[in-house]
């Protein structure tokens, strides 16, 4: 049995308990089973009980930061994480990323971008429990091969650099999900790259010319501001 046969079951880590409502009726109408807490221990005891699909945390909480929270989890589940952040504050999600979380939402919380992130968050975590990684991305007409090494759009098939096609294949590896700056550059320049995300804008500018209907207007690598790039996958 799958994860997809059952309720997925959510623990929500926020302090604010007019935003627990509203996640909490949201969550229910969607299908998962929500368990909240108000604070970074309890919610850290939630999870250790329950063994939830996916973990909504809020990074500003009373008695720890939603970094602890994230590093004490990491230290033994691999459970999907979701942060839940303020708008125009790039590097605390760059920082929980970077710590281990798998994705983040921005405040005020819109509820098809929570339900997308949590959709693709469980979705990553089936692959990963099976050992399955896809082998074919597809987007719209965009299909991107890695076994053959091939992308095309539509029928068309498309010639990527080196550079250009490492940046695509690490965004489809990822799919709906973020992905850094410095996790870009990383899959370019391997570890510790001392470049910046100017030189990525470059890269990303080619290839978004060469796949993208309105390379001004994305359909398929849509810009994370200040953080980095995401896939869309539905
Ligand atoms: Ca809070």
């Amino acid at each position: 049995m799958t994860e997809l046969d059952t309720q997925p079951t959510i623990v929500v880590i926020e302090d604010e308990a007019a935003i627990r409502r509203f996640l909490r009726a949201t969550l229910a109408a969607n299908g998962y089973t929500v368990l909240e807490a108000a604070n970074g221990q309890e919610g850290l005891a939630q999870v250790a009980l329950h063994r939830p699909s996916v973990v909504l945390l809020d990074m500003n909480l009373p008695d720890m930061d939603g970094l602890a929270v994230i590093e004490r989890l990491r230290a033994w589940t691999a459970t999907p994480i979701v942060v839940l952040s303020a708008r125009e504050r790039e590097e605390d999600k760059i920082a929980a990323l970077d710590a281990g979380a798998d994705d983040y939402v921005t405040k005020p919380i819109g509820t098809g971008e929570l339900l997308a992130r949590l959709r693709v968050g469980l979705r990553h975590k089936i692959r990963t429990a099976d050992q399955r990684e896809p082998t074919v991305v597809t987007v719209g007409d965009l299909h991107i091969d890695l076994e053959r090494r091939q992308v095309l759009v539509g029928e068309r098939e498309v010639h990527l650099t080196p550079n250009e096609y490492t940046l695509l294949t690490t965004l489809a590896r990822y799919a709906g999900r973020v992905v850094t700056h410095r996790q870009l550059l990383t899959s370019l320049l391997g570890p510790n790259p001392v470049s910046e995300a100017s030189y990525l804008r470059v890269y990303m500018g080619n290839l978004r010319q060469k796949i993208e209907v309105e390379p001004a207007r994305p359909r398929y690598i849509l810009t994370e501001p200040g953080v980095g790039y995401r896939l869309r996958d539905e």
